[in-house]
């Protein structure tokens, strides 16, 4: 038995003369939203009479929810509404991905959809100007979920030569992280950097930092990028938290966070405050930090691997170890941002952002 993506062996230069086919007036318009697992991303594609100018031009579609975890049998019509465009850069100008929200056929919006709520907050903390940097990790695993690039039996050289690395000994799948960050760029994803991680073949790139809701949109986005060129190449790249048990460290979502007034002078003042504010509200926090209420990084956050305990608050200057890291930089030159280092490989940016302002810049609208 076998699992394998037989797509990503078919011969990719001869499907090169059939991308390059002129294709008239018509636009091919890929629709991509998160389905009922909240981790999972489908998408399907239409023809447009013409190339679309911005979301305005892009007519709402409908899904069968039934089949991604969205609906019940009987009326499983769900709503898809564009909400952000990208350049497309697998089938190339000028043709387009498309984020969207689900709504019910109510037009509520579905229960996995938490953009709709995070919209809303991040409109009231406008004022604030609220920049939002995420540091995506992810694993590569073969189709059989075997780590990629690991040996068959027993282990690779325990840690210490993989983070940053260069070397087929030590760098697994280079490829799928140059082509990644070069589809993003075209597709106009606001990715920022990207580094080899300490486990091997575990990766990071950086998304922002954005202004409020935009974050989030372009980091799923780029998790879509990285499926999709990851199926090109007949690998996965999984997002668990903790793919390997042992000794070999796990996969976050740091996230970065400045409003104006941190990033002005003595700004450390007001990043003190939101900390103090965020040590009051630690479980709350845990429990949108992964798609399981907090369940998929009980495995991930031991205090152990560069990571603070699940169950423990705690803050500090250049310290890895701790839930908040003040970069050394900030402390040293008093303003700049924090970076909460709680979040997993597969939260939902939207919960995340959404909880972050909620608890951090709510209370500052109205002083
Ligand atoms: P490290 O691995 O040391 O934690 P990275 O360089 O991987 O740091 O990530 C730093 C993140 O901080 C980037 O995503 C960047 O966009 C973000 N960032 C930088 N300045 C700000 C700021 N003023 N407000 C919010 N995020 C910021
Ligand atoms: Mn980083
Ligand atoms: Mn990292
Ligand atoms: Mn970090």
């Amino acid at each position: 038995m076998s699992c394998v993506s037989d797509s990503s062996s078919l011969n990719k230069a001869l499907r090169q003369q059939y991308l390059s086919l002129p294709q008239g007036p018509f636009c091919q318009v890929t629709y991509i939203w998160i389905d009922g697992s909240g981790e999972g991303l489908r998408n399907k594609t239409r023809t447009m009479e013409s190339e679309p100018k911005s979301v305005a031009d892009l007519p709402e579609w409908t899904f069968d929810g039934s089949s991604t975890g969205q609906s019940e049998g009987h009326n499983s019509d769900m709503l898809l509404i564009p909400v952000r465009m990208f350049r497309d850069p697998f089938l190339l100008d000028p043709n387009k991905l498309v984020l969207c929200e689900v709504l019910k056929h109510t037009r509520e919006p579905a229960e996995s959809n938490h953009r709709n709520k995070c919209n809303k907050v991040m409109e009231k903390v406008k004022g604030l100007q609220p920049w939002f940097g995420m540091e995506q990790e992810y694993t590569l695993l073969g189709v059989d979920g075997h780590p990629y690039g690991w040996p068959r039996l027993g282990f690779p050289k325990p840690q210490g030569l993989y983070y940053c690395s260069v070397g087929a000994d030590r760098a697994f799948g280079r490829d799928i992280v140059d082509c990644h960050y070069k589809a993003c760029l075209y597709a106009g994803i606001k990715i920022t950097g990207t580094n080899a991680e300490v486990m091997p073949s575990q990766w990071e790139y950086q998304v922002g930092p954005c202004e409020g809701i935009e974050v989030a949109d372009h980091l799923w986005m780029s998790r879509f990028v990285l499926h999709r060129v990851c199926e090109d190449f007949g690998v996965v790249a999984t997002l668990d938290p903790k793919p390997m048990v042992g000794d070999w460290n796990g996969a976050g979502c740091h996230i970065n966070v400045s409003t104006a007034s941190m990033r002005e002078e003595e700004g450390i003042e007001h990043i003190e405050k939101a900390i103090e504010k965020l040590s009051r509200r630690h479980e709350e926090h845990i429990r949108v930090y992964d798609p399981h209420g907090g369940e998929d990084n009980k495995r991930r956050l031991t205090g152990r691997h560069e990571t603070s305990s699940i169950h423990d608050f705690s803050a500090g200057v250049a310290n890895r170890g701790a839930s908040i890291r003040i970069p050394r930089q900030v402390g040293q030159e008093k303003c700049g941002y924090f970076e909460d280092r709680r979040p997993a490989a597969n939260c939902d940016p939207y919960a995340v952002t959404c909880e972050m302002a909620v608890t951090c810049m709510l209370d500052d609208v109205h002083e």
